[in-house]
């Protein structure tokens, strides 16, 4: 015992996880650190700024994304839940 083992930012989880989890979060990690390319202008300049929040290098955009990566599936159906709350404000303002 006593052997020690880099496991990144999954370490702080300790061992209360199983090994299976820890890894997720490292390849989670590993995805985060990659830069990321801009809706904006289309470069590889986009770096996570903090949980959800992107910005790019080039341009300047910010933009709201997932925790982890700056597109994730879970954004694509809050913004249609968005779109969908707002024409239903439109209709009860007629
Ligand atoms: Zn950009």
């Amino acid at each position: 015992m006593g052997r020690a083992k880099k496991i990144g930012i999954a370490g702080k989880f300790g061992t209360r996880y199983g090994s299976t989890l820890r890894k997720r979060f490292r390849d989670i990690e590993e995805k985060m650190k990659k830069k990321h390319t801009c809706p904006s202008c289309f470069t590889r300049t986009v770096k996570r700024v903090f949980a959800g929040v992107w910005k790019c290098k080039k341009c300047g955009r910010t933009f709201a994304g997932g925790a982890y990566l700056p597109f994730t599936a879970v954004g694509k159906s809050i913004k249609r839940t968005v779109r969908r709350i707002e024409e239903e404000k439109e209709e009860e303002e007629k």
